[in-house]
């Protein structure tokens, strides 16, 4: 079994003429994609990397970000992938822990990888675009014969070892393997109406180095011939202007970038029409975002959940199986249970979502996950590993750090993240409800909402807001008294221009929370 590359050879021979990738105006046929591959895996093969040695890919969404990793594992490698916007420090830490000795990376960015070079394995950098650094990405692929065999691999060895991001401590290396990878792209197709066609047009807005991006977009397209349209880096009006102009068929993306979506002045006069499938995922998606999306581009949205740690999809949203607020129903082969902290199976509430806070203290606890998407471990990390499995039933069941429940028609609700919850004075706070909350509010663009430390109550609620009108924090704070309990009012309310986030659209709590103790 050669897997992922075997998965996708069939397609190319299939499909050779038609268009796997199409970047800045060109069109990449299937045919010509893959001989690059081929070349990039016999360059890689002519400078001794074996299988399972590791190959860091540090590029945005660009066509040779896909070359660089089918031909890796062509060559029975493991893509290290890492984000393209982390300086020297970030990125040392991933190379050395991985012991990746090949970079592919944009020729700007190698002076980050010569300053820390000596810490690491590296010994071959490739770069991509304009200046002299490092090994020109053409003149690599020119360097050796190419090879038409890929090396087998077997379904249980690792494929990619991404890094978790790091928004609640040192990113631990996931090893994915190339069965969980290829079982939860094919779940992920068969959520759209007759599965991911090879007439689909994706855009490639979500960043290929973080999972989501990598298993939803371009494993999904390439499995089914489709055509993939990378986006280097978030546009809205650049994003809006490529579904129009190219018919793309196929959009994924996180909150934020629905949210950007819906604050465009010229939202009402795009036509989105050529998408038959829209999916949100990688942090809550508020319903105001959902329904001002569904409203002013009249098309339907669906939310899915899921971790790096499960490749990553393990709920979602579909068509006929939809409740907006709810994460989804597990995919079919992944199963899920909420359990309270004693480790006791909860049962379903009726139906949710559920608004009263008091019947849900009973039913909410931890989200854990079971089925074939579920990572090998983490990299070397014994105790790390320990802690987010649990043997039950004769399965291996993984904690998602996440808190929920469920109902009686298998539909989950995440109410927030274990780590992210306030505890005030003894009170529980979950951030997203009062989130939820301040979305509603005509003059509020964007929010966040944290535990700030506080002497007396141990932590106070916080939120963070940028404003989108005339309006001030003590409006915003009253707007909040007059709709929730006195405890989960945000005692403070910081207007800012814009909030710290992550590639993938994740709030950075801790930097607005570090901003506070300054
Ligand atoms: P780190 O583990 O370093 O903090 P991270 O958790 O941000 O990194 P990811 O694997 O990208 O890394 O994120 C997974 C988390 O994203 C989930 O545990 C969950 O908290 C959140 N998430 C994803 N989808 C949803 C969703 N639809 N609703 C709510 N939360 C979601």
């Amino acid at each position: 079994m050669t897997n992922l590359v075997s998965d996708v050879i069939s397609t190319v021979d299939a499909h050779a003429e038609e268009t796997a990738l199409w970047y800045q105006n060109q069109a990449i046929s299937y045919r010509a994609f893959w001989s690059q591959v081929r070349q990039f895996a016999g360059a890689l093969r002519a400078r001794d990397i074996e299988p399972g040695d590791r190959v860091a890919i540090y590029l945005p969404n660009l066509p040779q970000y896909v070359v660089g990793f089918f031909g890796t594992l062509h060559a029975g490698g493991v893509v290290v992938p890492m984000n393209p916007q982390y300086k020297a420090r970030e990125i040392e830490h991933l190379l050395a822990d991985s012991e990746a000795q090949v970079v592919l990376t944009l020729a700007d960015l190698v002076p980050y990888v010569d300053q820390v070079k000596a810490e690491t394995d590296v010994e071959h950098v490739v770069s991509v675009g304009g200046n002299d650094a490092g090994e020109p990405f053409a003149a690599f692929l020119d360097s050796a014969d190419d090879v038409s065999a890929p090396i087998e691999r077997a379904d249980d060895d690792v494929a990619v070892q991404p890094y978790t991001s790091g928004t609640t401590g040192t990113p631990k290396g996931v090893l994915l393997t190339h069965r969980n990878l290829a079982w939860d792209a094919r779940a992920v197709s068969k959520l759209m109406d007759g599965g991911v066609r090879s007439d689909d047009r994706f855009l490639g807005a979500l960043p290929l180095f973080h999972i989501y991006g990598m298993t939803v977009t371009m494993l999904s397209t390439l499995f089914e011939g489709g055509s993939y349209y990378p986006l280097p880096e978030w546009d809205a009006q650049r994003a809006l202007s490529l579904i129009e102009r190219q018919q793309l068929t196929v959009m994924h993306g996180v909150p934020a970038m629905f949210n950007d979506l819906i604050n465009q002045e010229n939202a009402t006069e795009a036509d989105l029409s050529s998408l038959r499938f829209v999916n949100s995922g990688g942090s809550s998606l508020p319903i105001e975002v959902l329904e001002q999306f569904e409203e002013l581009y009249d098309a339907e949205l669906y939310e899915g959940y899921g971790l790096t740690e499960t490749s990553p999809v393990t709920h979602a949203n579909q068509p006929g199986s939809r409740r907006p607020g709810s994460i989804g129903r597990p995919l079919d082969g992944v199963e899920a249970k909420i359990v309270d902290g004693a480790g006791e199976e909860l049962p379903p509430v009726e139906r949710g979502p559920v608004a009263d806070d008091a019947d849900l203290d009973s039913v909410t606890g931890e989200l854990l996950v079971h089925g074939p998407n579920v990572m090998n471990g983490y990299a070397d990390l014994p105790a790390a590993n320990e802690g987010v499995f649990t043997e039950r039933d004769g399965k291996r069941w993984f904690h998602t750090g996440d808190i929920g429940y469920y109902d009686e028609d298998g539909f989950f609700y995440v109410v927030d993240r274990e780590k992210h919850m306030i505890n005030t004075a003894g009170y529980n706070v979950y951030p997203r409800e009062v989130e939820e909350l301040l979305f509603e509010h005509p003059a509020v663009a964007d929010a966040a909402v944290l535990g700030i430390p506080d002497e007396r109550r141990g932590e106070t609620v916080g939120a963070f807001v940028v404003p989108a009108g005339d309006v001030t924090p003590e409006e915003i704070k009253q707007y909040c008294l007059d709709n929730l309990a006195e405890y989960k009012h945000p005692r403070t309310v910081e207007f800012v221009e814009e909030l710290p986030r992550t590639t993938t659209g994740k709030v950075q709590k801790f930097e607005l929370r570090d901003g506070t103790d300054q």
